[in-house]
């Protein structure tokens, strides 16, 4: 197959100037490209041939060669070595994509040759953070609203983040054209290999900083702190994470900021214990007052409550103190119990008259253990209670 003459490809005169050149590339680029003529091999052949023309004429020095020798005197120069159409999609499109402008939107997005990759530019993001908020079950039961102060990366004030001195002195790569990658490709004895990647000169981003901002060194961060408040629900728990959008580090040079991972720890309390949304709390009288039956007071979670003990009232019964728990997390006004346990304590050492006193009882048939039926232990309350 002998090889068409590059003019007569872009369909222009030998004495075209590089603006006319250029302009008939585009041309034939846009009335070829894969995108108006999807699995048309014709079409695909049309534009990779206008493209090594274009390789050759927009070249002063490839061009001088052509016009001397023909093909013979740009072979193995073209990016497809020894005859053939050497380009692939993915060189075309990283090598001239900026001829191609916005005629077709993002054009990053192809997937010709080795797949699906990454063809935009890189997007820094900034890493999350993460911050422990040690709360009460005071704060836990009422929700609270807590201020932290995090040390992070925050965007600089100087060059507003660009990392470019006034925040407007960068270029477009030469290296990658300001696609953030290069295409290479190398000629084996397998044939060609391409690889694709970052782009070394401008780690990716397309742009090169001429002057760099000096309060940061061109990063675009620097280091800082912010107060953050953090809204806590009411019915969190000991090891859930909120997180917050957008509050973690700052990204380099205008990417988007991590996130703040608020890890929640709960703080003991001095007389309640959490069971999930309930509250237990462990209350010792006498034995006379287990007998006799009395009146306590019991401390909750919004103060103290006053509750009845009934006479006869056995070691480990539970009392349910209703709604006095801790609300359920985005539960929309429920909440758990505060369950009162009742102990019964019982003297270590005597007087010479209790002693007395208790052997007197002891005889008592009133005071020999009657267990009933009704009269589980406490343990078998205690599962009733979490079966119901
Ligand atoms: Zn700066
Ligand atoms: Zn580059």
């Amino acid at each position: 197959m002998s090889k068409r003459d590059y003019y007569e490809i872009l369909g222009v005169t030998r004495n075209a100037d590089e603006t006319e050149i250029k302009k008939a590339y585009r041309k034939m680029a846009l009335k070829y490209h894969p995108d108006k003529n999807p699995g048309d091999k014709d079409a695909e052949e049309h534009f990779k041939e206008a493209a090594e023309a274009y390789e050759v004429l927009s070249n002063p020095e490839k061009k001088r060669q052509y016009d001397r020798f023909g093909h013979e005197g740009v072979r193995g120069s073209t990016g497809g070595g020894s005859g053939g159409f050497g380009m692939s999609m993915e060189d075309i499109f990283s090598q001239f994509g900026d001829i191609f402008g916005d005629a077709f939107g993002n054009f990053g997005g192809f997937g010709f040759g080795t797949g699906t990759r990454e063809r935009q530019k890189r997007t820094t993001r900034g890493t999350n953070l993460r911050v422990k908020v040690s709360l009460t079950l005071e704060d836990i039961a009422h929700g609270v609203e807590k201020k932290i102060k995090v040390n992070k990366y925050v965007s600089c004030d100087q060059c507003r983040g660009t990392g470019a001195e006034g925040g407007s002195s960068y270029q477009t790569c030469s290296a990658c054209r300001g696609t953030g990658h290069v295409t290479r490709v190398t000629s084996t004895f397998l044939g060609q290999m391409q690889t694709t990647s970052t782009c070394p000169n401008c780690d990716g981003e397309g742009q090169i900083i001429t002057n760099r901002c000096m309060k940061c060194a061109g990063h675009g961060i620097v280091n800082g702190e912010e107060i953050i408040t953090i809204k806590i629900p009411p019915g969190v728990s000991e090891g859930m994470q909120l997180s917050l959008n957008g509050k973690g580090n700052a990204a380099a040079r205008g990417g988007i900021p991590g996130d703040l991972i608020v890890l929640i720890e709960e703080e003991k309390h001095p007389y309640l214990k959490r069971e999930e949304n309930d509250l237990i709390y462990e209350h010792y009288i006498s034995l006379p007052e287990a007998a006799l039956g009395t009146s306590i007071d019991v401390p909750t979670i919004d103060g103290k409550a006053r509750i009845k003990i009934p006479p006869g009232t056995q070691p480990g019964k539970v009392l349910r103190l209703k709604d006095k728990g801790i609300p359920v997390l985005n539960g929309y006004g429920q909440r758990g119990d505060e369950l009162v346990n009742i102990q019964v304590w019982v003297p270590k050492t005597l007087t010479r008259e209790e002693r007395q006193m208790m052997e007197k009882l002891m005889s008592s048939d009133n005071f020999k253990p009657k267990p009933t039926g009704h009269d589980k232990n406490f343990f078998d309350r205690w599962k009733d209670m979490f079966n119901t």
